[in-house]
């Protein structure tokens, strides 16, 4: 018989997926299942990096020019991630 403690609360249950008193996991297959929401959410709600808020303020900045060139920037960005694709396509071509 296995006994699982509730770290919420500190009462020892029987095989069970929730605490019979407080009703929190105590499961590790719920545990999981719990942590992984959590985590979701937080990612959801998380604030936005100094590097996005910079992007979006240039991607919607009130001079032209500065859209222009984040736009340039942005375009850069793709060729350099799509060459780097290609790259390493044709690494796995030649060793293959
Ligand atoms: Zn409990």
């Amino acid at each position: 018989m296995i006994e699982r403690k509730c770290l919420s609360c500190g009462t020892w249950n029987k095989e069970e997926d929730h605490c019979s008193k407080c009703g929190n996991p105590i499961s590790p297959k719920e545990i999981i299942k719990v942590e992984t929401k959590k985590k979701k959410l937080e990612e959801a709600n998380k604030p936005k990096g100094k590097f996005e808020l910079f992007t979006e303020r240039m991607k919607n900045h009130k001079y032209f020019l500065i859209r222009v060139f984040y736009k340039i920037g942005y375009s850069i960005g793709m060729v350099f991630a799509a060459l780097g694709g290609f790259f390493a396509w044709m690494v796995a071509m030649a060793n293959g």
